[in-house]
């Protein structure tokens, strides 16, 4: 059973119901492009989570057949009990380490980039965590918790995570002692320098006490959110891959091959002496943090918005199908989803190429949508063709409504 899919509709009950408290409390939590871009890497993840879940499934269920210390059985309440609160404490070194380390934080940063934080920002994840994640949870295989219980305790905890990436929700007294909670999870979330690296857990706050990486949310210190290196982008798959480039680009430029092979598992941050002193870095100056932010036109909103919905369906059709598709099926989704989702942010940030990328994507879906027939993946009846076409030709009319929207006065703060 695939939990997030069933999620997804409380997810954008409760995005709806946070905008609505926005407007009555005169905040402005949401920017249109963030948000979208937020949501963009979330649907990017999911994809791609359907071809690679297997590295996790299969090295999960291996430890569990051959190296398990224990019997424990899934009909017994405790162990899922046991097991809920031992994934918590897996996945707090686990996320720990994802901040400590340059090739791991490489996969996470994807989480932080938003320099906003509302309820889009949680669902804003990573499309190459299962590089390396998988190893910091089989210490529950070795201990024979069944696949099934980890599965579902693993789900439990991400969705649990919703909730707290919100500004509406204060302090909650005593439970700032046990869970993690909207204001400690806002201090994970913020460049402060003095919260930086805090607040790991993700249901259980205890571990960060006992292990001395707990900071209070403080009234006098606002957090500013995002990361250090600032995104300054749309585009879903370059959040996947900035971090990872920024350390091939220092790794190739290191004179020594010891440099160019510790960097990826030395701590966050850290760069060869040389490249450092040939390609210096500028530390951020918080007291003059501007968010990124892209001038664009109304029409160009709306566009982005409505493309984005298609592939939102499209994204949530494919996690449906399950273990259905065969995997160059899922393949194909793969490449739909990432076309797509990159072409929305190159309108976003308005990039002079936008309109030539939105004609090779929407030519592009024919031979895509053939094939898919073709493999039996979808069955494209004559009404499937119709409509795909009709949404094309929507879509070039849309484009060329933008042309007229160029000449209207760009928004310098598209907010929703
Ligand atoms: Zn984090
Ligand atoms: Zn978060």
């Amino acid at each position: 059973m695939n939990y997030v899919l069933y999620a997804v509709p409380f997810f954008f009950l409760l995005i709806g119901l946070e905008l609505l408290a926005d407007r009555w409390r005169g905040m402005h939590n949401y920017r249109l492009a963030d948000a979208l871009n937020s949501l963009s890497a979330g649907v990017l993840s999911q994809a791609v989570g359907i071809l690679t879940k297997v590295v996790g499934l299969l090295t999960y269920t291996f430890a569990w057949e051959h190296l398990a210390l224990l019997e424990l059985s899934a009909s017994d309440l405790w162990v899922w009990v046991f097991a809920f609160v031992f994934y918590d404490f897996c996945y707090y070194w686990n996320h720990r380490l994802g901040h400590e380390r340059n090739v791991l934080w490489a996969a996470h940063a994807v989480h932080h980039q938003s320099e906003d934080y509302n309820l889009s920002t949680a669902l804003r994840q990573t499309s190459t965590g299962f590089l390396f994640s998988w190893i910091f949870y089989l210490p529950l295989a070795l201990l024979g918790v069944p696949p099934l219980v980890f599965l579902s305790v693993a789900a439990l905890n991400l969705l649990y995570q919703f909730w707290v990436h919100t500004k509406h929700i204060p302090k909650l007294g005593w439970l700032e002692w046990l869970l993690i909670t909207p204001s400690n999870h806002r201090v994970h979330h913020a460049q402060n320098p003095l919260y930086m690296d805090r607040n790991y857990g993700g249901v259980f706050i205890v571990w960060d006490r006992l292990f001395r990486t707990y900071q209070e949310e403080l009234e006098e210190e606002p957090v500013i959110f995002g990361v250090t290196v600032p995104l300054a982008s749309w585009n879903p798959l370059w959040a996947n891959l900035q971090v990872y480039a920024g350390l091939w680009c220092d790794a190739r430029r290191a004179a020594s091959w010891w440099d160019r092979l510790r960097i990826w598992f030395m701590p966050t941050g850290w760069r060869p002496a040389d490249v450092a002193a040939r390609y210096p870095q500028e530390k951020p100056d918080l007291s003059r943090f501007r968010k990124f932010e892209v001038p664009l036109g109304r029409g160009a909103q709306v566009y982005a918005l409505l493309q984005f919905i298609v592939y939102l369906l499209g994204g949530v059709w494919l996690l449906a199908q399950g273990d259905g598709l065969s995997t160059v099926a899922a393949l194909l989704g793969c490449i739909w989803v990432g076309l797509g989702l990159y072409s929305i942010g190159c309108v976003l940030e308005s990039r002079r190429w936008a309109r030539r990328v939105e004609l090779l994507r929407l030519t592009l879906n024919l031979p895509l949508f053939w094939l898919a027939d073709a493999l039996g993946v979808l069955s494209m009846g004559v009404a499937a063709w119709a409509a795909l076409l009709l949404y094309g030709g929507l879509s070039l009319l849309g484009l060329w409504w933008l042309r007229q929207d160029d000449s209207a006065p760009a928004s310098l703060t598209p907010s929703i």
